[in-house]
């Protein structure tokens, strides 16, 4: 009964996401929009049609990230299942998330690495660390320190993300990961529940410790495999 009503209940939520999203969606589309007839202009200077050009750009990255959540969210399931090296996988994203960073004056670190795999779809770990890292970020409005550090703990990968932002109470973590929780004007509330759900199918863990203006720290666990 217990998975019935949990099933109904996320039922519930998809269709309730379903309907904000075409909002969330429809926002990007309409500033980028704005944009192209901006550039239709012969008088705008090339400084100004860069600007444009950036900010439709991200724009749109913005809505294809929301679609992205929605749909992982939707339909939890492993596809390309591999076996992954998180050393590999870690220094990617580390790459993917430096320009980000450092438009926000954030420096990123990895502060340890080893060699450990791990089974899952290499997408879906892409999104998890993404939106943690990106939270991590938009946390430090000031500028900051994000590390990775990664080691080994009774046959498990141990993946730690570390910020120096604004921190959490606990009723804060608490709530992170339930839909919509967002304290941020151009928030979803999707990212972290993304997070949680891909944590879960890929058989893993996920602990959060934060101190309020000192900063936030996720650790993530994932069963090691040998290779
Ligand atoms: P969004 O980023 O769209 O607001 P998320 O689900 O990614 O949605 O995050 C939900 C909320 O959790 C954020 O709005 C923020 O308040 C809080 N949060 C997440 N990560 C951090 C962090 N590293 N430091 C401080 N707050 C965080
Ligand atoms: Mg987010």
């Amino acid at each position: 009964l217990l998975d019935e009503i949990n099933k109904l209940e996320k039922l519930r939520i998809v269709s309730d996401i379903a309907a904000s999203i075409s909002h969330e969606v429809r926002n990007p589309l309409t500033v980028t929009r704005g944009f192209l007839q901006l550039l239709k202009d012969d008088q705008v200077t090339k400084d100004k049609k860069q600007m444009y050009i950036d900010l439709s750009l991200q724009e749109l990255d913005r809505a294809d990230s929301t679609i992205t959540d929605y749909l992982t969210f939707a339909k939890p399931s492993l596809n390309n299942i591999e076996i992954l090296d998180l050393n590999k996988e870690i220094n990617y994203i580390i790459d993917i998330v430096n320009p980000y960073a450092l438009l926000h004056n954030v420096e990123v670190k990895l502060e340890k690495n080893k060699d450990l795999y791990i089974v899952g779809e290499k997408q879906k770990l892409h999104q998890c660390l993404i939106n943690i890292a990106k939270n991590a970020v938009e946390a430090m409005s000031g500028g900051g320190q994000l590390s990775f550090h990664l080691e080994s703990r009774d046959e498990h990968a141990v993946v730690k993300i570390k910020d120096t932002g604004i921190g959490m109470n606990q009723e804060q973590i608490n709530r992170l990961g339930t839909p919509y929780y967002s304290t941020k004007d151009k928030g979803t509330g999707l990212g972290m529940m993304v997070v949680y759900s891909i944590v879960k199918i890929m058989g893993g863990k996920l602990n959060v410790t934060s101190v309020v203006g000192e900063g936030t720290s996720f650790t993530l666990e994932f069963p090691v495999v040998n290779r």
